[in-house]
């Protein structure tokens, strides 16, 4: 049984690899740190966070619609944004061993806080002050580098055919929201949005984070799931305080543990911002942030009204008042989420002497419903039977069938990806009764249902 936070981490990395859920990039050619790639069950479980997620914030609200804008965009919107001048982490470098370690992390780790946007000078004085006490943790030694800010952005020669290209590059998107902020007013123009109104949108980032650490939690390339909400300026605090709710909502309903979550509000909030807090969850090696939930002001509006000279105010059709909307953002990665979603779900426990890998994970987000299996592999009318129901099956569900093995090692490898049912067909379903048994994943429990009532039998448990 996992006992202390690191095995629970290492179990986590090693069951999700031998699971078919989470690889490490590029392995056949030694490895590509800190990018992971999805398995066949990863991205079902992937893409139902996803589903779960667009339908909190987008099918389920009146007031957000939905976007997908590109991973590239006009190289000036990461001026705008102050991406290109000021999104940098801090870094050092071990003497001994040449590990670039991020200045932010070794002094958090020694308990002393210190923020990336401080500016060099400041973050160097503070390592000075603490240099003897830090310790690098490839190593363990105190001789360090002086702090150099690193820039995050990714750059790319898109559509640049020049030698010198990094004088003048493109980027790859260090976050989702400038695609929404740019398109704000295309959906004004557009839909019938009147503020206070949200825009969704899901898709890749990428940061040339430093230390890259802590399998999926912190990645190079990763995906978000960002909403921004326009508000009158004199709304802004009122609709972040629902949005907050809103968001803890989400989580409770997504079924993570309500002890392993708190809210982190921030201390040194960058000069525009109103408030801000963060979501944390209680990973493995910790409580560390799974979502931001920002109140950012008109910064974002006024500076690409700024950087694009085009006005972005909005014109109330009912008041005629013309101002520039307040932002509040909710923004989570997608990764961040399926390693909370699978610390939480992940469970051993003791069923008769006999030790059980079981993923109690909310029943939506299970990449298999339901699996189908026939007790005997060699008796083709127990197999064709079983096949028949998983085909029908899977016009619904995804659905899994499985013949290999025995019973009982089929129901612990479906118990083990999360499987929250299992159909079995037996000689009784042909010779007797024309029932299946369903196992039920946490509980075990079996019960016989009729082969005609499954359809209605599995409505009622995923609705
Ligand atoms: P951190 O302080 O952990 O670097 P951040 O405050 O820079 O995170 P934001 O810019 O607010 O993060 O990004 C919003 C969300 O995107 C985060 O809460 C997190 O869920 C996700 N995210 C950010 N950076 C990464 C990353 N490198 N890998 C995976 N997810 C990330």
């Amino acid at each position: 049984m996992a006992k202390n936070k690191n095995d629970l981490m290492d179990k986590i990395v090693s069951w999700a690899k031998r699971r078919g859920f989470i690889f490490p990039s590029s392995e056949i050619y030694g490895g590509f740190s800190a990018v992971y790639d999805f398995g066949p069950y990863g991205v079902e479980l992937e893409n139902n966070i996803k589903k779960f997620w667009w339908k909190t914030m987008v099918q389920k609200r009146d007031d957000i619609v939905g976007l997908d804008s590109c991973i590239f965009m006009h190289p000036k919107i990461w001026e705008a944004s102050g991406h290109v001048g000021g999104f940098s982490d801090p870094l050092v470098e071990c003497k001994k061993c040449n590990s670039r370690l991020r200045v932010d992390h070794l002094l958090e780790d020694i308990g002393v806080m210190a923020d990336e946007k401080m500016s060099e000078e400041v973050i160097n004085e503070i390592f000075s002050k603490n240099k003897d006490k830090v310790k690098c943790p490839n190593c363990g030694s105190s001789n360090f580098s002086d702090v150099k800010k690193f820039n995050l952005l990714v750059k790319a020669n898109l559509g640049n055919f020049t030698e010198d290209w990094t004088k003048d590059p493109t980027y790859l998107r260090g976050e989702t929201c400038q695609g929404i902020y740019v398109n704000y007013k295309n959906v004004v123009d557009t839909t019938r949005v009147r503020i206070p109104f949200g825009i969704a949108q899901i898709g890749k980032a990428f940061r040339n984070e430093i230390t890259a650490r802590q399998f999926i939690f912190r990645t190079r390339e990763f995906e978000q799931m960002e909403m921004q909400y326009f508000t009158h300026p004199d709304k802004e605090m009122e609709a972040y305080e629902k949005l907050r709710e809103y968001r803890w909502q989400y989580y409770m309903d997504l079924g993570l543990k309500k002890e392993n979550l708190r809210w982190l509000k921030h201390e040194n909030l960058v000069f525009y911002a109103k408030e801000a807090y963060d979501i944390e969850y209680k990973y493995p090696f910790g409580f560390k942030e799974l979502e931001g939930v920002h109140a950012r002001g008109d910064y974002d509006l006024t500076q690409h009204t700024k950087f694009s000279g085009k006005d972005l105010s909005y014109n109330d059709p009912v008041t005629k008042e013309k101002y520039i909307p307040h932002i509040i953002e909710s923004s989570v990665g997608v990764g961040r989420t399926a390693l909370a979603v699978l610390c939480d779900a992940y469970t051993e426990e003791k069923v008769k002497d006999e030790e059980r890998i079981v993923l109690k994970l909310n029943k939506e987000l299970a990449p298999i419903k339901i699996a189908v299996f026939p007790l005997l592999k060699n008796k083709p009318q127990l197999v064709e039977k079983s096949f028949e129901i998983y085909s029908e099956l899977k016009e619904d569900y995804m659905c899994e069938f499985d013949d290999n093995g025995n019973i009982g090692k089929r129901y612990r490898r479906q118990d083990e990806i999360g499987t929250p049912y299992c159909v079995t067909v037996d000689f009784e379903t042909l010779e007797k009764d024309n029932s299946v048994t369903v196992r039920d994943r946490d509980t075990m429990e079996q019960e016989r249902i009729k082969i005609e009532e499954l359809k209605d039998y599995f409505q009622k448990k995923f609705k």
